[in-house]
């Protein structure tokens, strides 16, 4: 069934089976803060950055002109073909740098763009019953098929959206269109992988017409490519299954042995488009069963490729905030701290090689320096996550994590309430878990700390904690999001990176002057600065000790043995006991 334009009545989602699991809907989803202590005050300043910061003129041209850079004049005559190819659209919507698109275009076929709306999605987390897919993620993932669409009608094509299981959609399409070929971009987890054999061996009953034919091929195959890394998995200077355990080893072996490969050029004309009746269009999030949610302060992500090729304009050469990234990328207030990139890195509408050749770009035109570096290195740590997703497989979804670490988790549910809408009575905590909510956003220091609380101070089960993420980050993706909750656990891959983060010392920090908090707890405004992340009893009751009271002014103590500073963004840690 195509999603049709018009306003559809809500298109029932079948609930999906979930495989059994340990400890199943636990919790009622996030209720919107019922301490009355919390709620903004009607003076609080409630501004709202979209992001980018452009209109949508200047996200027009911007990503015309980029696209113009990255596009080859080639056509090609004679597509004597009597197929069709198919392209299944899945965490790749960009027209840029798609090699999935690129070979369907290569091939005597024409070529049809295909995105399902997989129910699946929008079922619930595997062992604790949250919404896998929250409403601002929808509404993300919405406007990146809007645009995708509208890109590729540019190019003289179009997208097909239809609602439903890929294993079901893909084979009947390739039946009706006489497709010898599906390509679609290789995934890496446990459940896209299932999808991926799933649809595979679909594809392999469908028999296709001998009228439609347009080779001795009976059969129609799914041709599968890899492209969602900086550094290409061919490229390794070792198979995954060796994969260094340490990041920097990582680091430094692909610094030191491999290239990146350049940009794919996507052709200008990719039409013409298969005769298709009812090409679809984006759904509505209430046709995916998802509550509509407004972003009523902080940032708001615009989904698709052109507005992600926006922000690298924006970000790299209009604000020319690459030049400070490093000095500032531990930031928590406003939207230009850090790149944003990912919710657009993560859906696949930004290319990480093109992010690459703009960094490149930036250094001959202006300027190279750490900080041009670093947006590097910290890409080179999403292409880690996602080779050692490869290498350990599903133990990256396991309590124990690739090391087996036994340890006695809580599941306390008044405690990870209490952490899920940000009422510890910890403001760093507070704040940062509402600004999760309200805009599924989190600076990557605020990821960190609340990750610290919740597993040492709190200790509860990071799997609690990595799919409350789940469901609430734009930029959700498996691999960096159990990656790093595993390494904050103490039970990634790399033992050394056990750590504990002081409130304390991360407040005084990285918030000084209290205005991170003040933004999301407005009622704290009227503390003195130094006292708005220590208000005491201006504030409400914190809901456990610290694992470690220390630090400072504010608690009497230094941070003393065990604390050490790890290579990157001078963060103060120590084991929390694992
Ligand atoms: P920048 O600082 O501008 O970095 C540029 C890019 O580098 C990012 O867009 C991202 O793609 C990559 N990057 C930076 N830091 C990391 C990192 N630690 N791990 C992997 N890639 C990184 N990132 C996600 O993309 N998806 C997730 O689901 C996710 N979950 C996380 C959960 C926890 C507990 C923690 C501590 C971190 C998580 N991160 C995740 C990593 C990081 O916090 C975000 O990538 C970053 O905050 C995004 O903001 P930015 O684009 O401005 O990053």
């Amino acid at each position: 069934m195509a999603i049709h334009c018009s306003s559809v009545p809500s298109l029932s989602l079948k609930k999906l089976t979930i495989p059994p699991k340990p400890i199943a809907s636990l919790f009622k989803t996030m209720n919107q803060s019922s301490n009355s202590k919390l709620r903004p005050s009607a003076s609080s300043t409630a501004t709202i950055h979209q992001v980018p910061g452009l209109d949508p003129d200047e996200v027009d041209h911007i990503s015309d002109q980029t696209f113009q850079r990255y596009s080859s004049s080639s056509s090609r005559t004679g597509r004597g073909g009597l197929g069709t190819a198919v392209v299944w659209f899945r965490n790749d919507l960009r027209v840029l740098d798609n090699e999935a698109l690129y070979k369907a275009w290569v091939s005597p076929e024409m070529v049809l763009p295909v995105y399902c709306v997989d129910p699946r999605l929008f079922g619930t987390t595997y062992y604790f019953g949250f919404p896998k897919t929250g409403a601002l993620r929808a509404q993300f993932l919405v406007e990146c098929l809007a645009d995708m669409k509208k890109n590729l009608i540019k190019r003289g094509l179009n997208l097909l959206i239809r609602h439903g299981k890929p294993e079901e959609i893909l084979p009947s399409l390739a039946e009706a269109f006489g497709a010898h070929t599906v390509y679609a971009h290789k995934e890496t987890c446990s459940e896209e992988l299932k999808v991926e054999r799933l649809v595979g061996k679909a594809l392999w009953r469908v028999v296709l017409q001998p009228s439609l034919r347009s080779s001795n091929t009976q059969n129609p195959k799914l041709q599968l490519i890899w492209g969602t890394t900086m550094y290409h998995i061919d490229d390794l200077p070792f198979d995954t299954s060796c994969l260094p355990d340490v990041y920097t080893q990582f680091r430094k072996f692909v610094e030191a042995k491999c290239t990146i490969r350049g940009c794919i050029k996507t052709p200008t004309f990719l039409g013409p488009p298969p005769s298709v009746g009812d090409w679809g269009c984006a759904p509505s999030v209430d046709q995916l069963g998802v509550h509509l949610h407004n972003v009523s302060k902080g940032m708001k992500f615009v989904g698709g490729e052109s507005a992600a090729l926006g922000r690298v304009n924006e970000y790299l050469w209009k604000k020319d905030f690459l030049r400070i990234y490093k000095d500032t990328r531990n930031g928590m207030l406003g939207p230009d701290y850090s790149t944003k990139f990912s919710p657009w890195l993560a859906l696949g509408s930004l290319s990480p090689r093109f992010i690459y050749e703009e960094v490149k770009r930036y250094e001959q035109e202006r300027q190279a320096n750490n900080s041009t570096y670093w947006v590097l290195f910290e890409l080179i740590w999403r292409d880690y996550f996602r080779f050692l997703s490869v290498k350990y497989g599903n133990s990256l979804f396991h309590i124990g994590g690739p090391r087996k670490v036994e340890h006695e988790w809580s599941h306390e549910k008044n405690l990870f309430e209490s952490w899920r809408d940000g009422r510890t009575g910890y403001p760093l905590i507070d704040a940062n878990m509402k600004e999760l909510s309200t805009t599924g956003f989190m600076s990557n220091r605020g990821r960190q700390i609340v990750c610290s609380f919740l597993v040492c101070d709190m200790g509860i089960d990071w799997r609690m904690g990595a799919e409350w993420f789940e469901t609430c980050l734009l930029d959700y993706d498996p691999r960096s999001n159990y990656g790093n909750w595993t390494y904050g656990a103490g039970v990634g891959n790399d033992p050394r990176e056990d750590r504990y983060f002081s409130i304390p010392k991360q407040a005084q920090t990285y918030d000084p002057e209290g205005e991170y908090v003040v933004y999301w707890l407005p009622q704290l405004r009227a503390l003195p600065n130094d006292k708005r992340n220590f208000p005491g009893k201006s504030y409400i009751e914190q809901v456990v000790p610290l694992k470690f009271n220390s630090v400072g002014k504010h608690h009497g103590q230094s941070m003393g043995l065990g604390a050490r500073k790890t290579g990157f963004g001078g963060r103060q840690t120590r084991g929390c006991g694992r």
